[in-house]
């Protein structure tokens, strides 16, 4: 009778991921959840005796390992048959080969493509130096701005179609956690193009607002508290 009832869901190996049905992240008691009360609009800002590009390159390594481990936390369920395309709400993304070859491919081999190709990016000494008196490239901007692209995309396919999961495991104060601060350093250092990140405009504007702190949500490892934060203005 479920289906009478408007309560059928949709198939494992259907099409539109559930969240176009409702946007489940957007839900009030799920966008109040953090681990974490720290105002990472004041943390993101460079530190005065720290070099641009040092900042720029331990923050981008740390968000790609973050990312990583919070996709694998819902990695099982991203299969080729429950994830047929890389897509985004109306967006579908495609990943470019080395020669720039356009490449089909499901949301997991998309991602695998992502991981591994900013693994090879940060650990490549020639472009994330890390012994003292190396060099950044001149092309460090655009590959740490290629690299937050590419991480977005992996964060908002998570919102997009494993945030039930996510929900499931009680890591969404993890993935919020994790989106605002990403968000948040992107903003401060222009790492991302607004026409990007708009399919997810609307969660952003809910999380970074400073309107959807703190509120005691206290999922998660931390138990994120209650009250008001010292969330200031927005963008
Ligand atoms: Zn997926």
């Amino acid at each position: 009778m479920d289906w009478l009832m408007g309560k059928s869901k949709a198939k494992p190996n259907g099409k539109k991921p559930a969240a176009e049905e409702k946007k489940m992240y957007l839900e009030p008691e799920y966008t109040k959840s953090r681990i974490t009360d720290v105002g990472f609009k004041e943390l993101v800002v460079l530190p005065r005796e720290i070099d641009l590009n040092e900042w720029l390159a331990s923050n981008t390594t740390t968000f790609f390992h973050h990312v990583n481990l919070q996709y694998s936390t819902i990695s099982e369920f991203c299969t080729g048959e429950a994830c047929q395309t890389m897509a985004v709400c109306n967006t579908q993304y495609y990943w470019y080969d080395e020669r720039g070859k356009k490449v089909k491919c499901t949301a997991p081999q998309y991602v695998d493509f992502v991981m591994s190709s900013v693994q090879k990016l940060v650990t490549d000494e020639d472009v994330f130096p890390t012994k003292y008196g190396r060099e950044f490239p001149s092309s460090f901007e655009s590959l740490v701005k290629k690299i937050c692209k590419y991480l977005f995309h992996v964060l908002a396919h998570i919102y997009w179609s494993h945030f039930k999961e996510t929900l499931a495991l009680e890591l969404h104060g993890h993935l919020n956690t994790l989106y605002v601060h990403f968000i948040l350093f992107a903003r401060e250092f222009n790492l991302l193009d607004s026409k990007d990140t708009a399919v997810m405009d609307d969660l952003t504007e809910v999380l970074c607002s400073g309107g959807g702190r703190g509120g005691g949500g206290g999922e998660g490892a931390g138990g994120g508290g209650a009250g008001a934060q010292n969330h200031g203005k927005e963008r």
